[in-house]
């Protein structure tokens, strides 16, 4: 490998017959797919067969850090877990933070892709280049934190570890990978953890020793210097960012009501502002591997992550509660056991409509009365999903699922697209967001599409194109290549967002793509530049859109669920607004060189390089 900033090895494990090799990463791969989601996305493009189930011994769970991680660039401590989702039967993808991906760097490998299954529990040792497949039969049923603190014990204290929890174990649809323990930087959408789970594989500890090699480092670190705000560290300073940030969420009314039913619930503003005000008061902010500021969706107490929007609004007010207590209990819970907050509140606030709705009774819950608002039945069904116990089995296969399961048109109830619940962040509050979520290669992600105007990523500024659905398709699409770039550097999208980072001085706009490309190039070596980069990123994601077409989607999953396109909101900015979706994903295809039904033109394909003559 001629460029630095990669190790130029990918680690690779099968689990049936134990056998591990290092493969090395082509110069070719590094140009064109960067690291991360891109290289994720030709790997899995190349290996898996169309009708590959998810938890086929043949489905790769790959770990992908970028050519930054581990490096000096700021924001760049994160990593992406790629794999053929057991929630939605298509692409899936998640993030961490933390210190894990830096770790796998210094132990000399830029990326995991682990196959087959074990026949016992198991997990990965990675110490330097020594890598072994090690006896994890007494890690069974124990929670991420517990595993994370037996394996420091004998590994030794300097191991970062990646675990599931019994959620995984159970092969709970939504289950999550935990990193750090109890800091839990969670890769957490699309199922990786079950996937994980499937492989009997309970976690991967890695030590490393040696520094990653930048190609310009005094260049770099000037560049660095010169893009770096004013740091501000003072409390009060963290508490104004964080209450700009948790403000403006709350009167946007981006949060879900009842599973996205309602407008408003009283007191659940006044319960988030609170909580922030508490957790900059009583807690600290964490700051993931080379972060220089933290963000407001960061913090530590006592070792334990807080409460972060994601989890407020999906195990709060979307299930009807605004007891931060036990929002925190039941965000614990997600923490220790593995599962995604937003689809175990997505999933929780779908079975608590069909109860009240008379779809379902105590009969069938367990005794449990699955109301909105009732804190202690969510933290118990939460226990019963991890353990996939009674109710708590079929709620273990999703939103989608469950509803087949109950039958009499809960459909309606099941608030989804392609199968993966919705982030807090409600569509009809934005048109932007509503597009990215109908397109979006996972399903409903509020993250895949990185910013309107690329270049300096400002939230605030949003509100001024809310409505505008002409400006929109071209938007999202420019957005999703842009973060598609990001996620193969694995650099945290808050480098962007100078508001949320609750230590850089007030007024910093984040990062731009001018610093994006510079400390790319610079890092490794590379001659790249924005056109290039972009071009980059229009590839990866219309790889992951032709990895989805195999699967057999089509363009009736390009949508919304019908509630965010007939039910208006009475509360906010965007009440009485509904997103003119089927409009928007017309224009999106046609600005993407698709055709009308969302297939490829044959003509995208070529300018692109990429084959869609067996996709199906
Ligand atoms: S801004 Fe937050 S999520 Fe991003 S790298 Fe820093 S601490 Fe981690």
């Amino acid at each position: 490998m001629r460029y630095k900033g990669y190790t130029g090895l990918l680690l690779k494990a099968d689990l049936s017959d134990g056998t591990i090799e290092a493969i090395p990463l082509s110069e070719q791969l590094a140009e064109d797919y960067i690291g991360g989601v891109g290289l994720a996305a030709a790997l899995i493009h190349e290996t898996v067969m169309p009708g590959t189930d998810p938890f086929d011994e043949g489905n790769p769970l790959i770990f992908m850090t970028g050519p930054l991680t581990g490096t000096i660039v700021p924001w760049s401590g994160r990593h992406c877990v790629a794999t053929i989702s057991p929630l939605t039967g298509i692409w899936g993808e998640a993030y961490a933070g933390g210190t894990w991906g830096r770790e796998l760097k210094r132990a000399g490998f830029d990326g995991i892709v682990i196959i087959g299954k074990a026949t016992r529990p198991v997990y990965l040792k990675i110490i330097n280049q020594e890598v072994t497949i090690e006896d994890a039969a007494s890690l069974r049923g124990k929670d991420t934190r517990e595993t994370e603190k037996i394996l420091r014990q004998d590994c030794g204290e300097n191991v970062k570890v990646a675990a599931i929890g019994k959620a995984g174990e159970n092969l709970v649809r939504f289950a999550a990978i935990i990193h750090d323990g109890a800091a839990a930087r969670t890769a957490a959408r699309c199922g990786v953890g079950a996937v994980m789970g499937s492989k009997n594989l309970k976690a991967i500890a890695v030590r490393g020793d040696w520094n990653v090699a930048v190609a310009e480092k005094e260049r770099l670190m000037t560049s660095i210097r010169a893009a770096l705000p004013a740091l501000v560290k003072d409390p009060e300073h963290c508490a104004e960012k964080a209450r700009a940030v948790f403000t403006m969420f709350v009167n946007d009314g981006r949060h879900a009501i009842n599973n996205w039913r309602d407008s408003c619930l009283e007191g659940f503003n006044e319960a988030v502002l609170s909580e922030i005000e508490s957790h900059v008061r009583q807690s600290r902010p964490y700051q993931c591997a080379g972060c220089p500021t933290g963000c407001v969706e960061s913090n530590e107490r006592a070792g334990v992550r807080q409460n972060v929007w994601e989890s407020i609004a999906p195990l709060g007010s979307q299930s009807g509660i605004k007891d931060m207590h036990c929002v925190q209990k039941a965000y614990d819970i997600c923490n220790r056991h593995g599962i995604d907050t937003i689809s175990a509140g997505g999933t929780l606030s779908f079975a608590m409509e069909c109860f009240e709705s008379g779809l379902i009774s105590e009969k069938d819950t367990d005794g449990i009365r699955l109301t909105f608002g009732n804190g202690e039945a969510l933290l118990a069904m939460l226990e019963k999903i991890c353990r996939r116990e009674g109710f708590g089995a079929v709620l273990a296969e999703g939103a989608r699922r469950a509803a087949q399961i109950i039958g009499s048109g809960a459909e309606k109830f099941a608030i989804e697209v392609k199968g993966l619940e919705v982030p807090a962040h409600d569509p009809r509050a934005h048109n932007f967001l509503a597009l990215a979520y109908a397109t979006d290669p996972r399903g409903a992600i509020h993250t895949g599409a990185a910013d309107p105007k690329v270049e300096g990523f400002d939230l605030m500024d949003m509100a001024s194109i809310r409505f505008d659905a002409e400006r929109a398709p071209a938007m999202v699409a420019r957005g999703q290549d842009y973060a598609c770039i990001l996620n193969s550097l694995a650099l945290c999208a808050f480098s962007h967002a100078g508001y949320a980072q609750y230590y850089s001085a007030v007024g910093f706009p984040g990062i731009t793509a001018t610093e994006v490309v510079s400390w790319l190039n610079l890092a490794t070596g590379m001659e790249q530049d924005f056109t290039s980069l972009m071009k980059a990123g229009e590839k990866i994601f219309n790889l992951k859109h032709l990895i989805n077409l195999r699967r057999g989607l089509d363009s009736s999953s390009d949508g919304l669920h019908e509630r965010f396109v007939t039910v208006k909101k009475n509360y906010g900015p965007a009440a009485e607004h509904l997103p003119p979706v089927a409009n928007m994903v017309a224009d999106y295809y046609r600005i993407r060189g698709w055709e009308a039904d969302g297939n490829m033109t044959p003509e995208k394909a070529a300018e692109l390089g990429l084959t869609i003559s067996d996709e199906g």
